[in-house]
């Protein structure tokens, strides 16, 4: 399924053009319009999903073997010394385009970004509260 007022649909089937770094039938990935880093790209699946949650199970064994494949070529070809995968869910999670992407995120020494992840401080009663909530 597309969705004909999703900006990332046009872009994945190639009606709105992109900077396409790989082209398969399932995927695009492209150069992000502003990049954090020197080559972060955007890998999307050509059908619609809104995001993790709906992406079809095929659809997702394909996705991060893609996503290492093209980790392993940006590597080699940009020369960056280390990389990130980025995926977000819904706006709390900083998703501001609906369909399904992860991040491709070549990192640098030099690069002075920072892509920060603080501890929310819980303690060992809370944890093991948690851990029983979900493990099943
Ligand atoms: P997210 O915040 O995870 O939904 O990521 C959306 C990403 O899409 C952002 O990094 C934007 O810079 C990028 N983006 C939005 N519109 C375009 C576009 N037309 N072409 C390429 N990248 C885009
Ligand atoms: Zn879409």
């Amino acid at each position: 399924m597309r969705d004909e007022n999703c900006i990332f649909c046009k872009i994945a089937n190639g009606e709105i053009p992109s900077r396409t770094l790989y082209e398969d039938d399932a995927f695009r990935v492209i150069l992000d319009l502003n990049p954090v880093t020197k080559g972060h790209a955007l890998l999307m699946p050509k059908e619609h999903y809104k995001n993790l949650y709906e992406l079809e199970d095929s659809t997702a064994a394909k996705a991060l073997p893609l996503a290492k494949k093209m980790a392993a070529v940006m590597t080699e070809k940009l020369g960056c010394d280390g990389f990130n995968v980025i995926q977000n869910n819904h706006e709390i999670a900083g998703q501001t385009v609906f369909h399904f992407h992860i991040h491709l995120i070549p990192r640098y020494h030099d690069d002075k970004q920072q892509l920060v992840m603080k501890p929310c401080g819980m303690t060992a009663e809370e944890m093991d509260a948690v851990r029983e909530l979900i493990a099943e």
